[in-house]
């Protein structure tokens, strides 16, 4: 559905990794694997770096370059949950199973903090993240979620920030209170999957790119995946594309609503004013329905995001879109300079819920449906762990059903589009 480029979008994270970059080798010939990956993003590398240091002779095929889509060009946002928050997630499975799966996040959530050191790599990791509320009746949802989380859910490190503190977090008046996670971060997510990437091929893997798996069909057992110049027969498939998986297999992509959203970088502030926006350098997002979100790079510019589109391409311009609402939250940062703008597709579900399961010896991991940072890592060692014989926690994801779209994707994105629109007026008034 969406051309590939060979190489990464032009953003302030491909700027920022430009001298940790390099080519890997594309796939020729016929090759013998225990398992095959297909898609070299989070969820294909978490999962790939699992299985590699279990002993699994496992082979990474990448259409373009590692992290080249929402990986490698997301907000950075590490935030404990799903996009679909936790209701539905009880409701289909029941407390006890929809806490387990919680309890899967707190992991992620720790998992990540030390895998940088574990492996050897930065990826400016830096914890905290502020949930933030515009309108005065939407307070009352930060508290609620404090409460559950901590008398449900057992995570009881929420701090709430009434309006009269929060200067002390975030320089601007938009907001109404705050609620205050530690256990949520903010990284550059290109710099984590390259340092995923190096860690795979250290413990035995291989990361192949520009090397588009075209079709795949069960061979021996297992599977042979054809790419232009050469194939793999491994043991196990894996479909970790997101987004893109289109014609691979349309019966998975059928579930999966692709939308396109983005972000930019303003030019480096100076030390003081980048401090002074977020003294404390946390990230926030607020809980509108449509949403802003922001934070500071290492490099003091600030990170703001938060539009999408549903009908395929992005705005023309992505600064000129996103200007508008980062002054809204900073009228201080009027005019100031955007050095890059770029977007990236998110793979929307009908009901937001993550789209992970197995089938005999074909695994996938997909529908984060805009919020993967985290879950990625989390539905990668459900995976991970069914491919090494144990299937309890993937169980809990495929007790979550996820229909397709009525009337596919070419209905649905202008369905989804007139929603949009709807909430976006609701967020107004
Ligand atoms: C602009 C933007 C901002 C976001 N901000 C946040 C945030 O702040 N916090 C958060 O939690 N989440 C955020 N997300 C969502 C998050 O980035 C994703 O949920 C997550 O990265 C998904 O990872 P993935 O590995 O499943 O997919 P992807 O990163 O999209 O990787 C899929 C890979 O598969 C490859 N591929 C596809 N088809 C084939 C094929 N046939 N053969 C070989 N390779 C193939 C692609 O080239 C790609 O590299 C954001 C997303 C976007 C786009």
């Amino acid at each position: 559905m969406f051309q590939q480029s060979s190489q990464h979008v032009d953003s302030y994270y491909a700027h920022s990794c430009a001298d940790i970059l390099r080519d890997r080798v594309v796939l020729e010939g016929e090759h013998d694997a225990d398992v095959v990956v297909i898609g070299a993003g989070f969820s294909g590398l978490h999962t790939a770096l699992r299985l590699a240091l279990a002993g699994k002779r496992v082979i990474v095929l990448e259409a373009s370059r590692v992290a080249w889509a929402a990986s490698g060009r997301n907000g950075g946002q590490a935030i404990l949950g799903w996009s679909c928050d936790m209701p539905p997630l009880e409701a289909a499975l029941g407390y006890e199973r929809a806490r387990r799966l919680w309890d899967g996040m707190r992991w992620a959530a720790d998992e990540l903090r030390e895998l940088p050191g574990r492996h050897g790599f930065d990826c400016d990791y830096r914890h905290g993240h502020l949930w933030t509320s515009v309108m005065p009746r939407r307070v009352s949802l930060l508290t609620e979620w404090q409460h559950e989380a901590s008398h449900k859910w057992g995570h009881d490190a929420l701090q709430f920030i009434p309006r009269e503190q929060l200067s002390d977090w975030v320089a601007t008046d938009r907001y109404q209170a705050g609620l205050y996670d530690p256990e949520g971060a903010h990284l550059n997510p290109l710099k984590l999957a390259l340092g995923l990437a190096a860690a795979i091929e250290r413990a035995g893997g291989r990361i192949q790119e520009q090397s588009k798996a075209l079709s795949y069909q069960e061979q021996g057992g297992g599977f042979r995946v054809n790419t232009e110049r050469g194939s793999v027969r491994a043991d196990v498939l894996v479909l970790a594309c997101n987004a893109y998986l289109d014609e691979l297999d349309p019966q998975l992509s059928s579930c999966i609503l692709p939308v396109g959203t983005y972000q930019v970088a303003t030019a480096p502030l100076t030390a003081e004013q980048a401090s002074a926006l977020l003294p404390r350098n946390v990230c926030v997002t607020d809980n509108q329905f449509v949403l802003d979100y922001f934070r500071r790079t290492p490099d003091n510019r600030l990170l703001f995001g938060g539009g999408c589109t549903y009908l395929g391409g992005m705005p023309k311009d992505i600064a000129a879109a996103t200007r508008p609402f980062l002054e809204r939250v900073f009228p201080q940062l009027q005019g100031v300079g955007i050095e890059f703008a770029w977007g990236g597709h998110i793979d929307l579900t009908i009901n937001r819920t993550p789209d992970v399961g197995g089938e005999g010896n074909r695994y996938w991991l997909q529908g984060y449906s805009g919020h993967g940072v985290l879950p990625t890592l989390a539905a990668a060692r459900a995976v991970s762990h069914a491919i090494l014989g144990d299937s309890d926690e993937l169980a809990l994801y495929q007790g979550l059903s996820n229909g397709r779209f009525p009337g596919g994707k070419h209905f649905a994105a202008p369905l989804e589009a007139i929603g949009k629109a709807w909430y976006r007026l609701r967020d107004s008034i």
